[in-house]
């Protein structure tokens, strides 16, 4: 069963990742309600649970209908997959020690690679 809360902190933890790296890249603060890079819309709280609101809105925003991305789900399934594999085969501070250093090496990557992107824009 722990697992299975290995799995879902994994989904939570994969869903502030791309919060994260969406947010410094483009300059804001990490504390604020998420919205739509589109429209700016806030989103609402069922449309913040991992995985589950992209596969109810079908991969796009509830109000604008603009397309949300494959690498938002990607991001959360490989991070709770991650967390429970590693939880699974290690003690726990080694599993938390090797799941940050896993998760903040593709985040500040991917950081970099937006800000690239938009100076160049
Ligand atoms: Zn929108």
């Amino acid at each position: 069963m722990t697992d299975v809360y290995a799995f879902v902190f994994g989904l939570a933890f994969g869903s502030f990742s791309n919060a994260a790296v969406d947010r410094l890249a483009q300059g804001r603060p990490l504390h604020g309600r998420s919205c739509c890079d589109a429209c700016g819309r806030v989103l609402r709280v069922w449309e913040l649970v991992p995985v589950a609101s992209y596969v109810a809105l079908r991969g796009r925003c509830g109000a604008c209908g603009s397309a949300i991305g494959l690498r938002t789900p990607a991001v959360e399934l490989a991070s709770g997959f991650t967390l429970a594999a590693l939880y699974a085969a290690t003690p726990l501070a080694i599993a938390a020690a090797a799941y940050a250093a896993l998760m903040l090496a593709p985040a500040a990557a991917g950081v970099a690679l937006k800000r690239m992107r938009r100076a160049h824009a």
